[in-house]
């Protein structure tokens, strides 16, 4: 089968690979249909291995560099094991991709994503930008005929962002802004308005995108090589700034921009990947008792938001900006993805092409 391979940065290769084995009796084997391209797989192509294994073999998955890159996958199930109950062949999945020890404190409390030897499908587990995949019967999730197979490509960035509201525990008539409108940061604006949050305003310093998030219901946008930035986020906040910030980007600017607006007493909620890391002064953190809190990935939320993305309320294709053969991941995703991102947002890979 054809399979995008991590080998190193800036260096993914189309191949020809053997098909994976028959599951086991707790795995399941899918015929993938889509895959989305993650923030996350082009920062292993611009500046791994971040989360990829590239020199010693994984402590869980015993796998290793070159590895097959892509989570944001939805596909066929065409052979399940026989320990497996809750998908059957013909039920198009979706895939949780943490995998975790099931033995550590972390896995007991139903943290997988806090295990000591989390592994990662797409980075330590052979992933789903390729024609057929195996994995653990557990990370796989049936999808209703009213999500498309495109659709559900979002799913799990979504999910991140409905965790993340969710455990910053945000009230309706609470004030929140978005900084960086990508992908995740359109996922929490959606995530938001679905829970009934009217003040949700958005930094973003590409037009095209805070046009897509004015459509999706940004009450306003703001951008941020504006002279007077603040002040105007002060005006709309009564003088206070927004009670939660959101970042959603994961650079130092960006970083110090949403500790600064943020209200005292405030929330920021980190979902960028820093590729550096950023300074930070914690006597700030003191003397303004602002909270900072961090949430990786869907989690348990991740069969609710199926619910909820096949509920009418949330708008799903102003997010998908390009759809790729798998023959053409670099030069017609990779690329254009990390160098125009005035075009693009979300861009899937068609395994079937
Ligand atoms: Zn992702
Ligand atoms: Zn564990």
């Amino acid at each position: 089968m054809r399979a995008a391979l991590w080998y190193g940065r800036k260096d993914v290769r189309i191949e020809n690979v053997p098909e994976p084995l028959s599951p086991e009796e707790d795995e399941v084997l899918v015929k993938i249909v889509w895959c989305g391209i993650c923030g996350t797989d082009l920062h292993e192509y611009l500046t791994g291995p971040i989360t990829i294994p590239a020199k010693n073999p994984h402590p869980l998955t015993k796998r290793r560099a070159p590895i097959i890159l892509g989570h944001e996958a939805v596909g066929e199930v065409l052979e399940v094991g026989e320990k497996v109950s809750h998908c059957e062949p013909g039920d198009r999945v979706v895939f949780y991709p943490v995998i975790g020890c099931g033995g550590c404190w972390w896995c007991r409390e139903g943290r997988p994503h806090l295990c000591s030897k989390v592994a990662f499908i797409g980075s330590s587990w052979d992933g789903g930008m390729a024609e057929y995949m195996r994995v653990p019967a557990l990370n796989c999730y049936p999808i209703p005929p009213s999500l498309s197979s495109e659709e559900a490509t979002l799913v799990e960035p979504f999910a991140a962002a409905v965790r993340a509201t969710k455990r910053a525990d945000i009230k309706p008539d609470e004030s929140v802004m978005i900084v960086g409108s990508g992908t995740i940061g359109l996922c929490v604006l959606q995530a938001l308005r679905a829970r009934g949050v009217e003040s949700v305003f958005v930094v973003e310093k590409i037009l095209q995108r805070r046009k897509i998030a004015e459509q999706l219901g940004a009450r306003k946008t703001f951008d941020p090589t504006i002279s007077d930035i603040e002040q105007k986020i002060f005006q709309l906040t009564e003088g206070l700034g927004p009670q939660y910030v959101f970042e959603c980007v994961g650079t130092a600017v960006t970083a110090d921009f949403s500790f600064k607006i943020v209200r005292k007493g405030g929330t920021i909620v980190i979902l960028g990947i820093f590729e550096e890391p950023a300074p930070f002064n914690y006597t700030d953190l003191v003397y303004s008792e602002k909270k900072v809190l961090g949430s990786m990935g869907g989690g348990e939320e991740f069969g609710n938001t199926i619910q909820i993305l096949a509920s009418p309320k949330i708008t799903l294709e102003p997010l998908i900006t390009k759809k790729i053969s798998l023959s053409s991941l670099v030069e017609e995703g990779f690329e254009p993805a990390s160098r125009h991102k005035e075009k693009h947002i979300k861009i899937l890979v068609d395994l079937q092409k």
